[in-house]
């Protein structure tokens, strides 16, 4: 299968998806025309700074525009892809929709955020293809975040440690996603060397409210600057945990409260406004 990486670069070719059984043969046809007729897309979401509101990077949340089934979320086809080994393919496809947002951005300076299965990240598909990229936007790369889960690096610890160092070398940060909700977040901090950690949002919610989880925030955000890791609070909806954040010293934030995903064209207008919350 062939996939284009921007207009003139460079064309590579994955097996990946194709080599383990797919439980559902449906959605295993679906995909493939998903990708080959362009049913996904992304979405971006403002990261704002918690000091002043200023835009600092966005994330870019995949969507399916299912032939049959309309609008589809993450939520309903990842973890089938994931069963299926296609998501790496999807990781890829999302790679290379990263280096196309970058060289159309190309003007401005937020950081582009993606996020990558943990199958992805030690997929040696996906590793030639960031590898090709290297030579070609080796300079812009320094401008992409790799999100990848506490779950994702549970399978081959020692693989996804010498990925991730990999995309280091090449000037691509890395972040923890869903911080707090798996079972070893400590030891990750310590085994795998982030730029930044976003703090799940089931801290953030009902934070208003609750004394213990204003206590695991602080515990969390005076962790991570002592290691040198900048924390990203997810989820955000209430002014006044934007407010509660902002004084525990959180770094950045993303929620409903400052903008939800919008479609390319929206952020090109609000760049062009000058956009902050
Ligand atoms: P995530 O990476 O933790 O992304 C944040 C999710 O929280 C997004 O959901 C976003 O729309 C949602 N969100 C942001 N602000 C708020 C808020 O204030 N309140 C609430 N209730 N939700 C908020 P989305 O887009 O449905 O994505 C869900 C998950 O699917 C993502 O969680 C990520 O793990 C996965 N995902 C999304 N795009 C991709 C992708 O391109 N590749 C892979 N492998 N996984 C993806
Ligand atoms: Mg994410
Ligand atoms: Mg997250
Ligand atoms: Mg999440």
């Amino acid at each position: 299968q062939a996939k284009l990486l921007g207009r003139d670069q460079i064309q590579v070719y994955s097996t990946a998806g194709a080599q383990k059984y797919s439980a559902t043969h449906r959605l295993d046809r679906d995909f493939k025309r998903a990708i080959a007729q362009g049913e996904f897309y992304l979405v971006l979401q403002p990261v704002v700074s918690l000091d002043g509101g200023q835009m600092v990077a966005v994330e870019a949340l995949v969507r399916w525009n299912h032939a049959d089934h309309g609008e589809l979320s993450p939520a309903s086809f990842i973890s089938d892809l994931e069963k299926s080994g296609q998501i790496v393919d999807l990781d890829i496809w999302v790679f290379g929709q990263a280096l196309l947002l970058l060289k159309k951005f190309q003007s401005q300076t937020f950081v582009l955020n993606i996020n990558i299965s943990g199958q992805g990240l030690i997929n040696a598909d996906l590793l030639k293809v960031v590898r090709k990229a290297r030579q070609i936007h080796g300079d812009q790369l320094s401008r992409l975040c790799v999100e990848v889960t506490e779950s994702s690096l549970v399978d081959d610890v020692e693989l996804a440690q010498s990925a991730l160092r990999e995309l280091q070398s090449f000037n691509i940060s890395l972040a923890i996603d869903d911080f707090g909700t798996g079972y070893s977040s400590l030891s990750y901090l310590h085994k795998f060397s982030f730029d930044r950690l976003k703090i799940d949002r089931a801290f953030i919610v009902g934070l208003e409210t609750s004394q213990e989880k204003a206590v695991i925030l602080n515990t969390i955000v005076s962790l991570a600057r002592a290691l040198g890791i900048q924390t990203v609070a997810e989820g955000i909806e209430e002014i006044k945990q934007f407010e509660l954040l902002a004084e525990l010293g959180c770094d950045f934030g993303q929620g409903f409260l400052m903008s939800r995903p919008v479609a390319q064209n929206v952020l090109v207008k609000m760049l062009a406004d000058d956009w902050r919350y």
